[in-house]
């Protein structure tokens, strides 16, 4: 089985390998095996467990480990106190033990879920993320950020907990509906527009690859992962660069928010992919970057089958003072004023902290126009 490698080189016995490739799920009893773990629990979703499942058990059992598999609803709704106490226990019950591993077999929802219940058992046990969407295995299943959500926003209970090991197999995005592989895309042209033009460009050439599940999906999953675990290294815990990793997300979390997390109008990846074309759009206004790079960023989202514009949401996305509403409730906010990740161009992002609300406002406002 030939698959390509990136390596997280953290400190203090943290650091691992994500291993990319088509048939990875049928390596993980293997891999397993090798960290020296004699029972797993695999966590998952239910669609993902019908697809997946018997085959990572039979791989576990295979090597020789005791396992059983908690299934969860599919949908953001999972990542709740109630999914967290009920994989918790679920795990507790399959007397998985500190030395023990547990399996994230999903996408986000999943490995965030299964991630945090890890952190927290036992006060800690090891994990293993095998992402089964784009958006995980290119953005969430690396880096060690793990959580649920609370009733008052997304994300607000959590821990860093890094996994042993990433397996990232490329074939089971096969299954992944049209809608979820391309809101999985968005965080894919995220890497090229933040800080490397040239993989952009690259996108632009080849995205149909990535779809269609040519050389070029690996590949794509390979150069997200390298950058993310190149930030990840350098700012672990969110100090300073790492915030580049959401350019597209403020905006893109407030229309989640404002959709009220109803994946039937807006998907993670799709508020991402509005909220990238909105913060080019916002940068060019500001007088950062050129109104024509703007342009070229919304185009090919929308090439990729992407919204990018407010309009897009389904039922709309309330007004602008709606929108800087849902904003001000980032974690991103300190003391009334916003931080964004702004852009002087493709593949030149920073954050800029300070941004008023007025400025925000009447952007929005000619946007909704
Ligand atoms: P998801 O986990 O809900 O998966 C989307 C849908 O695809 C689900 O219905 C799932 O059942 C289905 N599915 C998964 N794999 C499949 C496959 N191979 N074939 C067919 N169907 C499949 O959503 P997601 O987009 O993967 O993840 C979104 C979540 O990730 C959000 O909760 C977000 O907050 C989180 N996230 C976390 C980080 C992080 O750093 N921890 C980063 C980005 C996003
Ligand atoms: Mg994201």
């Amino acid at each position: 089985m030939s698959h390509l490698s990136v390596h997280v080189p953290l400190d203090g016995g943290r650091a691992y390998d994500i291993l990319i490739g088509r048939g990875l799920v049928d390596a993980v009893g293997a891999q397993a095996a090798a960290l020296g773990a004699k029972a797993a629990g695999i966590v998952t979703d239910e669609t993902v467990a019908g697809l997946y499942g018997a085959r990572v058990r039979a791989s576990l059992e295979r090597a020789g480990l005791r396992c059983g598999i908690i299934a969860v609803p599919p949908g953001e709704a999972s990542k709740s106190y109630a999914g967290y106490a009920s994989v918790c226990d679920g795990l507790l019950a399959l007397k998985i033990e500190r030395g023990d591993l547990v399996v994230a077999l999903g996408g986000g929802v999943v490995g965030d879920l299964a991630g945090f219940a890890a952190a927290t058992l036992r006060r800690g046990v090891r994990f293993l993320q095998v992402p089964t969407t784009l958006l995980a295995q290119v953005d969430s299943s690396v880096g060690g950020k793990t959580g649920i959500n609370s009733p008052h926003g997304k994300n607000l209970i959590g821990a860093f907990h890094q996994p042993r090991l990433v397996l990232a197999d490329t074939a089971t995005l096969d299954t992944l509906v049209e809608r979820e592989m391309r809101a999985g895309y968005a965080e894919v042209a995220k890497y090229g527009l933040i800080n490397d033009p040239g993989f952009f460009d690259w996108c632009e050439a080849h995205w149909r690859g990535i779809f269609s599940g040519g050389p070029e999906r690996d590949e794509a999953v390979a150069i997200c992962c390298r950058a993310k675990a190149g930030v990840v290294v350098r700012d672990e815990r969110e100090d300073g660069e790492r915030a580049l990793l959401n350019l597209g997300h403020t905006f893109g979390h407030a229309l989640e928010r404002l959709t009220q997390y109803d994946s039937a109008r807006l998907v993670h990846g799709e508020g991402v992919a509005i909220g990238l074309a909105l913060a080019f759009r916002f940068s060019a206004r500001l007088g950062l970057c050129s109104g024509q790079e703007a342009g070229r960023v919304a185009n090919h989202l929308a090439m990729a089958g992407l919204p990018t514009r407010l309009q897009d949401v389904p039922g709309g996305s309330g007004d602008a003072e709606a929108m800087l509403d849902a904003m001000a409730q980032d974690k991103k906010v300190r003391d009334g004023a916003l931080t964004f990740i702004l852009a002087r161009g493709i593949g030149q992002s920073f954050i800029a902290p300070g941004i008023g609300r007025d400025d925000v406002r009447a952007f929005l406002q000619d946007e909704l126009r």
